[in-house]
Order: structure tokens, then sequence, then C-alpha cells
């Protein structure tokens, strides 16, 4: 045993093995350090954040993102025990806020506290998505068309739908350069403008899986940037010649197609209401979509045959009588004409006849 053991050998106070006593180590050692000021740049239109560089959205208010910065503003040595903090935030004006922090705790048994002020500086900066949408940026455009007619309402509605949820989804999944630029009406269709070959891609592809039809893609050179050639892309969808809801005369028989796929049609005949499929055939015709089906009153009912007063011709007509329609006299079938011929396409439910017959015109 020397002399020095069991004091500390810079103050000489008792120290268990002759060690530096807790003082003593403390006096060289900084417990807390907090920086005095804080930057964070963030949009003043969507509030997303700059952090070294790279923008991302943010996902917390601002007294939030207020006291994460203050913490990584922060740094406590790791030796520290019972550390209690208390961060108070007061805005000063729209890009200046203090914060008053409080932080306590012990070092080698040696307890201590600081408190300090730290200016927080807010610096609006518009973000990269931000200054892409206001400079109506975009890598494309999608030309939704259809074979040999105009899309239907419902189709260039659904069209958008899908191009706003895609924007959603991709947005949500942190590509925030994706996003669609605009939606312009052609007299052929919708025009779908994007901000990038990702979200360009994915509608397209989404727009045929829900719609049927197919794509075909037209780059084109518009420049280059740090030795990168930059292309727009021109995706032409063509829906298909029939859609969801028509009725189409195949052969000799008339059919409601309820869904397709590429060239394929799932139908109901009309005359049995069995469903089919077959591939479509330059032959086939379009009569009518079933929304324009148009309210019929039966007169009677006879061996095989529906008596039915044509409000066009004012005359009774005799059109035969299908098993699945289950008519009689007095009810209203609905139907779709293919010039002289009238093709029955359902019967209105008498319970439900208001909302059918309101939903017709509607449509019509
Ligand atoms: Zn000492
Ligand atoms: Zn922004």
């Amino acid at each position: 045993m020397t002399l020095t053991s069991g004091f500390c050998p810079k103050c000489g106070v008792f120290s268990k093995n002759g060690e530096l006593c807790g003082n003593c180590r403390v006096k060289d050692i900084v417990c807390v350090t907090i920086l005095p000021r804080v930057e964070c740049i963030c949009c003043p239109n969507c509030g997303s954040i700059k952090t070294a560089g790279i923008w991302s959205d943010c996902l917390v208010k601002r007294d939030e993102l207020a006291y994460n910065l203050i913490n990584s503003a922060m740094s406590i040595h790791n030796d520290v025990k019972n550390i209690q903090k208390n961060i108070h935030i007061v805005d000063i004006s729209a890009n200046r806020s203090i914060a008053t922090v409080f932080v306590s705790g012990t070092l080698y048994d040696v307890p201590f506290d600081i408190s300090q002020k730290v200016k927080i500086v807010w610096v609006r900066e518009q973000c990269n998505r931000c200054c892409r949408i206001s400079g109506g940026y975009y890598e494309g455009v999608i030309q939704v068309r259809a074979t040999g007619r105009k899309p239907t309402s419902f189709e260039l509605n659904r069209a958008a739908e899908i191009a706003y949820q895609v924007e959603n989804r991709l947005q949500t999944a942190g590509d925030r350069l994706s996003f669609v630029s605009d939606i312009d009406e052609q007299k052929d269709g919708i025009d779908i403008i994007f901000s990038s070959h990702t979200i360009g891609s994915v509608i397209s592809h989404d727009i045929c899986g829900a719609l049927g039809g197919s794509f075909t893609t037209h780059p084109k050179l518009v420049g280059e940037k740090a030795g990168i050639k930059l292309y727009r892309v021109t995706y032409s969808i063509r829906l298909p010649r029939f859609s969801c809801g028509d009725i189409i005369k195949h052969g000799h028989g008339y059919f409601h197609i309820f869904r397709q796929i590429k060239d394929m049609l799932f139908v109901h005949d009309l005359a049995t209401d069995q469903s089919h499929n077959f591939r479509e055939k330059d032959s086939d015709v379009f009569i009518a979509n079933i929304h324009s089906a148009e309210p019929i009153p039966v007169v009677y009912r006879d061996a095989g045959v529906l008596g039915i007063l044509d409000p066009v011709t004012q005359e009774i007509s005799e059109i035969p009588d299908y098993a699945w329609i289950k008519a009689d006299a007095g009810d209203t079938i609905l139907v779709v004409r293919d010039h002289d011929t009238i093709i029955i396409t359902g019967k209105i439910d008498e319970n439900t006849q208001n909302i059918d017959e309101s939903a017709t015109e509607t449509r019509v």
C-alpha cells in the first residue's frame, strides 16, 4: 500500500482505490454541449424539409419538429446518468423561435444542471417538388383515346381517377418527384401530363389493366443535362373498340359485355342470359350502351312473345319472350334498338322503378 492509495491524487480527498475523485474528473469534461443556433430549411408551400441537401416530406407538426431540432443540437456525455430535459419553445416571428433548454443529471455521482437558449432559424425555400409543379415541369404525356370511337365519360373519369390514385401511392412511398402535372380534355379523349417516367409508366399500365386496351410509347429527345440524355415520352393508350356495358351484335346474337381482356370479350347472351366469352371480330357491331336502354311497357304476353307499345311508332310490336326476363303484362322492360329490331336488355323492378328510371335519364 502506497501513501496515495485511498486519496485523490489531484485534490487529496478520499477516493476508494486512489483514483481521481468525481469532482476532479468532472472538471475537465463537458457534460452537455448545445449549439446556440439551429437552422431548418422548410418549404412554405408543402412543409417539406431539407436535411443534408435532400428534401423530404415532413410528417410531424412544427412544434414537434422544433423539439427534434433542439434534441439533435444537443450532445450529452455517455457517462451522464439520471438525465432530465426540459425544452420550452417560443415563436418570436415567422422565421425565428427561441428555445430555453434545461438539462440536469449526474456525472460520476456529481450532480449538475445547465440552462441555455437556442435560436431556431426557419429558412423558407421552395422545395424541388413545388418548384417543378409551379414551373409546369413534365416528362411526358399519356394520351387516352379509344379505337374507332370516343372514350365514354365513365372511361375518362376512371382514367383520371387512376392517375391521381397512382400519384398518391407514389408520393406516400416517398417518390416526391412523381406527380400528375395536369389533365387536359381533348376532343377525342384526355391527356394526362406527368412529371416522371416512373409515374407515366405506372398510370398507363393501371389504366389498361382497368379499362382494357393497350399502349405504345414514343420517346423524344429534348436535351441533355450533365451528359445524360433527357427524353419526354408520349404514351399512346388505345382503349378497346367496345367498352364494358356495351351491347354488340356478334354473329346473329346480341350480347352485353361485362368484362374484357385485350380482344377477349366476356358477355351475357341477351337471348338466354348465359355467360360466354369470345374473341372480338371485325364484323362485330356496336348497338348501344346498356345505360342508354329505354323503358317500354309490356301490354300483353302470349305464346312465346311479348306485346309492347313502342313509344316511337305508337304501335304494338311483338318481341320474343325470353324466359330469363320473366316479364308480364303491366311490366316495364328496357330495350335498345338495332334499326327496326328491338332488343330486350332487362326489366325494371317494380320496387326500384323510380331509381332505375331516374338513373337512366341522367345517363342519357
Ligand atoms: Zn479530486
Ligand atoms: Zn414544397
